[in-house]
């Protein structure tokens, strides 16, 4: 069958590998009908995403048709779309015993530590599947993406009419944004790109700013003459990431939302003048998946304008080095299979 395969930086290609065997007790085989081309695989084919090895096949954000299911499976049925959850956890360490299982310790996700779903069909656990009678595929394939803003969310913790800022106007600061906004936060964006910008300003109506030259003294008058208590950096970047030290009011709270390879430096001084509290976020939990494909099913989230870019798999070796440049315009592209 038609695969995707990231053989090594730089290099993606179309491969044939072998349809799966019949799913094990527990287990669904699966269509994969689309798939949302994320950050992490635009730094693996940069050779710059920390957790990833080569070769691989990528692909963690998926919708799927199930085709079969094993012994003992009840939460789904042959014909369901569904949204794959590509976290595979323990279940028996700290984490997945305390209900983090989106940072178990010895977690793999699909797509990035073992195979993804770039290609024509994989076995996965049906407990990672959650289902959707009225979702699209394209729409299935982007829970996984608002899962990561909703995580994000979920440990920023904003309250209604709180100053919120996020830094990084791509994929994820947008799906931060639109949680904190479901959760009544009041939502500034910040990026250097004028058409990032413009798209969330018009997509989501939140104020939006500059990233370039900005000092604090700017901030705090942009924002009617305060800090804001809750900042999120969604950027990818090292830089933003140790200057995002400077947004946050006195007792502010900080979530990086995006990882980065290496160490980031803050000055110590900063950090505890302002008693900042910093949260780093990791995936997103089952819960979150069902509360997210819910929310789409009523319409409170609208991702329809995100997917700027579609490609059948044949085509995407020859286009996807372009979707690692902004200057395409790409905030989502989408695998057609
Ligand atoms: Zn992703
Ligand atoms: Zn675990």
């Amino acid at each position: 069958m038609q695969t995707l395969t990231l053989t090594r930086p730089g290099e993606l290609r179309l491969t044939d590998t072998p349809a799966p065997s019949a799913p094990g007790a527990g287990e669904s085989l699966v269509r994969v009908r689309a798939s949302g081309v994320c950050g992490t695989d635009l730094h693996a084919f940069g050779g710059k995403q920390p957790f990833f090895t080569y070769p691989r096949i990528p692909g963690h954000e998926l919708g799927v048709e199930v085709l079969a299911v094993g012994l003992d499976v009840t939460n789904v049925r042959v014909g369901d779309r569904c949204a794959v959850e590509p976290y595979l956890n323990c279940g028996r360490c700290i984490a997945c015993r305390k209900g983090k299982t989106n940072c178990c310790e010895t977690l793999q996700v699909l797509g990035v530590h073992v195979d993804g779903g770039w290609r024509e069909e994989i076995i996965v656990p049906a407990a990672k599947l959650h289902r959707s009678a009225q979702l699209t595929f394209e729409q299935l394939a982007l829970v996984e993406t608002l899962g990561i803003g909703a995580h994000a969310v979920t440990r920023g913790d904003p309250t209604p009419g709180e100053s919120t800022l996020v830094i990084g106007a791509g994929p994820i600061g947008l799906a931060v944004a639109q949680f904190a906004a479901v959760a009544g936060a009041k939502v500034t964006m910040l990026d250097v790109n004028d058409a990032r910008r413009a798209f969330a300003a018009d997509w989501l109506g939140v104020a939006t700013l500059e990233a370039r030259n900005l000092t604090p003294e700017k901030l705090r008058a942009e924002l009617g003459g305060e800090l804001p208590t809750l900042v999120f950096d969604a950027t990818g970047s090292p830089a933003s990431m140790r200057q995002s030290f400077l947004w946050p009011a006195q007792g502010g709270r900080m979530v990086f939302a995006s990882l980065v390879q290496g160490e980031i430096a803050f000055d110590d001084p900063n950090f505890h003048r302002r008693e900042l509290t910093l949260l780093s976020t990791r995936n997103s939990t089952a819960a979150e998946f069902k509360r997210i494909i819910a929310l789409m099913e009523s319409g409170r989230i609208d991702t329809a304008p995100w997917v700027t870019h579609r490609a059948t798999i044949e085509e995407v070796p020859a286009v996807f080095a372009s979707w690692t440049k902004p200057e395409t315009g790409v905030v989502k592209a989408m695998i057609q299979l």
